[in-house]
């Protein structure tokens, strides 16, 4: 059996990929410091139906090194899938020390901690924020890596680090560059637990539970189709599927290389309110706001690379992200009949 590491296990990405790699007959063992996230992963996955089991859930820290070294000791790991990293872009510009210590040198500490106990392969979720501002799109691979503010630098630091570990260690990176992530668990286990929640369709849905409280549509005179931000959904299990490949690339010799994670598309908020409101079958309280700083007009992914040479194809649409978002919202609440 092959047992995978997967830092960050129990935060948004990293619960819905444990879930996929147990279902595929991976073990998994979760390392979390559990500052944020679900805390529940295991609580959660007691129920899955899978030959993968999760044999340990391990509250530790990257930045100490006798808690990582501790997990490879205890486990015999094949290869890391490492979430855990702070993602917020407006915490990382007013406490930039936080982001770079946590991410970058909490990276540092797992890839030496990798080299000490001969593992020597590593999924990495890496974020189109490493591209900055768009100089054309779809964005392919090849588009200049100028990230426009810290958060997003910290992910470019760790991609180099992880060449540069390859060079040097012969350690192999697959560095996935996310679009915007969105939906749920479809049997509803696990799914997005932000506080404060910053991103568009949980954001939206949350408007649907309070009466009174508008959702905030930031920027209605961007260039676009109608004036409104278009950004790339990819489907969170569709995301996870990708680790997947990623992994079995990295097991079969693949070389260290990079992906964009999107779905070729890009909607606008305005596209992403109204699926939302046919979704939920409600009106949904809007409030026009002035743009929000740092939002790019357009975030769209050419995602042939990752066709190609992994296998991905995204097959979940952008309103099954909503119907599973829709339903974990409405699961976090309680409210656990159908709506
Ligand atoms: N957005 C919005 N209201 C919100 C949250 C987001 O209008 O409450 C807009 C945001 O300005 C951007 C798009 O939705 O144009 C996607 O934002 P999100 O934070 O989800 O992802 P980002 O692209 O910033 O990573």
């Amino acid at each position: 059996m092959t047992t995978i590491l997967v830092t960050g296990g129990d935060g948004y990405i990293g619960s819905h990929c444990t879930i996929a790699l147990m279902n595929e007959g991976y073990d998994v063992v979760v390392f979390d410091n559990h500052s944020t996230g679900f805390k529940s992963t295991g609580e959660a996955l007691k129920d899955v139906k899978s030959e993968g089991r999760l044999l340990d859930n391990i509250e530790g820290d990257l930045l100490h090194p006798e808690d990582i070294d501790g997990a490879f000791r205890e486990h015999h790991i094949d290869a890391v899938i490492h979430f855990a990293a702070f993602s917020q872009v407006a915490e990382s510009m007013s406490d930039p020390g936080k982001y770079y210590m946590n991410n970058v040198a909490g990276t540092m500490g797992l890839l030496d901690s990798m080299r000490r106990n001969d593992v020597r392969r590593i999924v990495f979720s890496s974020t189109a924020a490493t591209y900055g501002e768009p100089k054309y799109v779809p964005i392919d691979e090849s588009h200049p890596q100028w990230p426009i503010n810290p958060y997003g630098r910290t992910k470019l630091d760790i991609e180099y680090m992880m060449d540069d570990y390859d060079r040097a260690y012969g350690i192999k990176s697959v560095r996935l560059r996310y679009f915007n992530v969105a939906g749920a668990d479809s049997e509803g286990r696990v799914g997005e637990c932000h506080d404060p929640e910053t991103h568009l369709i949980p954001n939206i849905l949350k408007s649907t539970f309070r009466d009174g409280i508008e959702f905030k549509m930031f920027g209605t005179d961007y260039n676009t189709r109608d004036g409104t931000c278009v950004r790339d959904y990819v489907n969170v299990e569709d995301l996870a599927d990708a680790h997947i490949l990623a992994l079995r690339y990295l097991e079969n010799g693949g070389k260290t290389d990079y992906f964009n994670l999107g779905t070729n598309e890009g909607s606008t908020v305005k596209e992403v309110f109204a699926a939302c409101e046919k979704v939920t079958g409600m009106r949904i309280p809007i409030k026009i706001e002035g743009r929000r700083p740092g939002d790019p007009a357009t975030l769209v992914a050419d995602n042939k690379k990752a066709r190609e040479i992994l296998g991905w194809e995204p097959k979940r649409s952008l309103e099954d992200s909503i119907r599973t978002a829709y339903a974990w919202e409405r699961k976090k609440r309680g409210l656990t009949s159908s709506p």
